[in-house]
């Protein structure tokens, strides 16, 4: 255990139910930095898209784990947010993260999770295999 490095690392069954479930958790474990109400919203918002993602996309909302890590830096006060399923995958990153693109057929999807995720939080990468699936790593500096 590092000092002044917090983690913890949530396994959830692929359902959009845990949506909500990841995204409080993320505000409260962030909580301890002591951010703003809108840095929370932030925060939420983001965990909220990639959570999403990985139920929907990764797993086409069949069963399978999703994994979310949460370390929290008391020194530079800063919160990572990974999150990581081992379903479909990605072929294209940069594709899959320009504004608007989306694989969605049904209508329902905008293609704007990967551009909300980047607009709240201040560093965002994507790793993903096709047939392997995705980590989605975030980071968002507190107080700045
Ligand atoms: P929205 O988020 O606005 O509802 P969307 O999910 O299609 O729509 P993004 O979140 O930006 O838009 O994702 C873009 C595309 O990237 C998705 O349509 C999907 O093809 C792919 N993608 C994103 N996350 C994953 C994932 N975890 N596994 C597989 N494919 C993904
Ligand atoms: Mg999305």
């Amino acid at each position: 255990m590092e000092e002044g490095r917090e983690h913890i690392r949530l396994e959830m069954e692929s359902r959009s139910s845990n949506e909500e479930f990841a995204r409080v958790v993320a505000a409260v474990f962030m909580s301890r930095l002591d951010p703003t109400l809108e840095e929370m919203d932030d925060v939420k918002t983001a965990v909220s898209e990639a959570v999403t993602n990985a139920v929907i996309h990764g797993y086409r909302e069949k069963c399978g784990t999703v994994v979310m890590e949460l370390t929290a830096d008391r020194t530079e006060r800063s919160l990572t947010v990974e999150v990581t399923d081992q379903g479909t995958g990605i072929e294209d990153i940069k594709k899959a993260m320009e504004p608007m693109y989306t694989t969605d057929r049904s209508g329902e999807r905008s293609g704007m999770g990967f551009a909300f995720m980047e607009a709240f939080m201040d560093e965002i990468t994507v790793e993903s295999e096709a047939g392997c699936g995705t980590k989605v790593t975030m980071k968002k500096y507190i107080g700045r």
